[in-house]
């Protein structure tokens, strides 16, 4: 054993290595959402910890297995570095992550490619993740796993370490058995999540989709169910789920299960707008917009973030209200995905032409309907957007959490605004967020309506729906997430037994 008494293992180092005339050099990570940050927070007290991730490897080149993070605030914080050659990581983590995991859990199994080789290349790399990991921990450690880049670490990791406590937490969307079980080898991937001593996803669907899975692969006891009140209570009598699994026995092991919202830095985003430049640009914007209310779009090039869904929508928004015409306007910030991804192209041509279409027919002497930026902007930036924003229309057709919403609603929240939340029923975050506008992003009429809706709120009804908004999202912050999630681990086994 290693003397890390708590290993987070991550696809990412909590720093950005970056090669400049063949040296390697770091820079702060760029992590918006501050899990980074957050994680590295249980480490300033000086808890000995290891990091766990995949470095670049070039054959031949020097490499450091282990370096240290940040010495003046975690003391006893290494970086353990697992060297991936560059064909392993374009395998492992460009390509089929995305090709075969990534549109299955967002339920778009039609897309996933599922390839043995590649999968062969998939549990080499997971291998090599356990073998560290088991190198780095101390006796009885926890290891804390994130994301389905590892799904099968805790079968290997179990298997040399029985003595550890292991812990994942799921980060994207997780999907019923109808879907999941299309995975080739779902059976292994089941087996090695439930080695694991607890499981974390963002809501109750989550939970209970991955425990359907489950069962369909092994006979399981349910040891324990609780109440999704008061959390997800809105939520909870929309869907008609009002308890979830909480425990289950695999007859080996008990397997506890929590849904844990991941939350955000709020104190990030309140210097963002405290700066100087966010605090031009915002007036810059609202200079350029006038009395034009701007309807504001976040979010990947993606299939599963609805992009071609929201804007055909908008289309028949003008369409059938000729009154909005020159009084609104679309901006979506659209960040593109990286260049070898190229099951994007086809979707990225599609938004450039119904782009063209829209601005095509509506547009008039200084007004243009929808402004499309394909790019990447600092999160500064995209939170002066959102101060600016009259509605976010936020439309995935599946996502995990979406942590665009809780943004929007941190800095309107924060500047007293009434900016009005838009969010897709089917976002993780909806099953939070209450006050916010739910939509159906595959019903056109729907997305069109809602977003009529809010452009025709109330300002004081707006104003109280933020409240209410800005209250969850701030005590929920990114800080109780990780406390909640390490105390949940934490907290004893359950005794009641139920029927299963
Ligand atoms: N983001 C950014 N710059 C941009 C657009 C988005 O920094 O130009 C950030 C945004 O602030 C958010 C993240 O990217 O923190 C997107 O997270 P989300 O959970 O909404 O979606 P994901 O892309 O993880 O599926």
């Amino acid at each position: 054993p290693g003397q890390a008494e708590l290993v987070i293992v991550y696809h990412r180092l909590p720093y950005e290595e970056h090669r400049v005339n063949g040296q390697l050099q770091r820079r702060r990570p760029r992590s918006p959402n501050g899990i980074i940050p957050t994680l590295l927070s249980f480490f300033a007290d000086g808890r000995k910890g290891s990091w766990v991730a995949w470095a670049e490897h070039e054959e031949g080149e020097k490499f450091d297995t282990h370096t240290a993070v940040d010495p003046e605030h975690y003391k006893r914080l290494t970086a353990a570095r697992i060297p991936l050659t560059k064909e392993e990581v374009d395998i492992f983590y460009k390509r089929f992550s995305k090709e075969a995991f990534w549109p299955t859990l967002h339920t778009f199994w039609e897309r996933a490619i599922f390839n043995e080789d590649d999968w062969q290349v998939y549990l080499k790399v997971n291998r090599d993740f356990a073998l560290r990991t088991a190198q780095e921990a101390a006796e009885g450690a926890t290891v804390w796993l994130h994301d389905y880049n590892l799904w099968m670490v805790p079968a290997y990791l179990r298997e040399l370490r029985p003595d550890l406590k292991i812990a994942f937490f799921h980060h994207t969307y997780f999907p019923s058995a109808d879907v999941f079980n299309v995975v080739p080898w779902r059976r292994q991937i089941v087996g090695s999540l439930l080695q694991c001593d607890y499981i974390g996803f963002h809501i109750p669907r989550q939970v209970e989709n991955f425990v359907d899975v489950a069962r369909g692969v092994f006979p399981l006891q349910t040891l324990e169910r609780q109440n999704c009140a008061p959390r997800f209570v809105t939520y909870a009598c929309a869907v008609g789920l009002e308890t979830m699994t909480t425990a289950l026995d695999t007859g080996m092991r008990t397997v506890r299960l929590g849904a844990h919202p991941v939350g955000l830095d709020i104190d990030r985003v309140r210097t963002s707008l405290a700066k100087n430049e966010v605090q031009e640009q915002m007036q810059r914007l609202r200079k350029e917009l006038g009395s034009v209310r701007l309807i504001l779009a976040v979010e990947r090039l993606d299939y599963t973030k609805g992009v071609l869904e929201k804007l055909v929508a908008y289309e028949k928004l003008l369409e059938t209200n000729p009154d909005l015409l020159g009084k609104v306007t679309l901006a979506t910030i659209c960040v593109p995905a990286a260049k070898e991804m190229t099951i994007y192209d086809e979707l990225q041509a599609q938004i450039e032409q119904a782009v063209g279409r829209i601005n095509g027919r509506f547009a008039k002497i200084g007004w243009t309907p929808v402004q499309f930026f394909f790019r990447s902007l600092p999160f500064e930036e995209v939170v002066g957007w959102y101060a600016m924003a009259d509605v976010m229309w936020i439309t995935p057709l599946r996502d995990g959490l979406n942590l665009v919403a809780k943004e929007f609603v941190a800095t309107q929240g924060l500047i007293d605004g009434s900016g009005v939340l838009v969010l897709s029923e089917f976002a993780g975050a909806a099953a939070e967020l209450k006050g916010a506008l739910l939509t159906n992003p595959h019903d056109t009429a729907d997305l069109a309506q809602t977003c009529y809706l809010a452009l025709n709120m109330h300002k004081q009804e707006a104003r109280t729906r933020l409240r209410e908004l800005f209250d969850i999202v701030s005590y929920n912050d990114i800080r109780r997430w990780g406390d909640e999630f390490l105390a949940a681990l934490e907290s004893p086994q359950p005794e009641s037994r139920l029927s299963g």
